[in-house]
């Protein structure tokens, strides 16, 4: 396990790789700070017997960082309209369908929590998928 706060791929051109190191520890002190006070999902849970905590070291982990860099907004929320259309429905119905809720309900607390815009299509996917369970891959 690599401890270094700037985990870095060696040879990697994604764009959290490239960046200066100032602005790695930004986006990491970001994400900590955005899933200190967050539970992990239930799906995670009976996978990995771990706790309600999300693990630091998966918020470090390079596939997340990189991830969070490459989705902007629009792009962000398509991929999980096209994930969710293959859901099934929750059983309670709503006036909107289960799947826009969610999304709006996610981008407000980002908001909220004063991410920037810049990286709230890369958190949208990081909450949904620790958060709500909702994987891309
Ligand atoms: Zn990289």
């Amino acid at each position: 396990m690599n401890n270094d706060r700037n985990l870095q791929k060696s040879g990697c051109t994604c764009s959290f790789c490239e960046c200066e190191p100032s602005l790695q520890t930004f986006i990491h002190e970001m994400v900590d700070r955005f899933f200190a006070k967050r539970k992990l999902h239930r799906a995670w849970k009976s996978r990995f017997l771990c706790g309600d905590t999300i693990p630091q070291n998966w918020l470090r982990e390079h596939h997340r960082l990189s991830r969070l860099l490459q989705f902007k907004i629009d792009t962000a929320v398509e991929a999980i309209y096209s994930k969710t259309a293959l859901m099934p429905p929750p059983p309670i119905k709503k006036e909107a369908p289960w799947d826009v809720i969610l999304v709006n309900e996610a981008l407000q607390l980002l908001g909220t929590e004063g991410i920037p815009q810049k990286y709230a299509g890369g958190m949208l996917l990081l909450y949904l998928e620790l958060c709500e369970g909702i994987f891309l891959d």
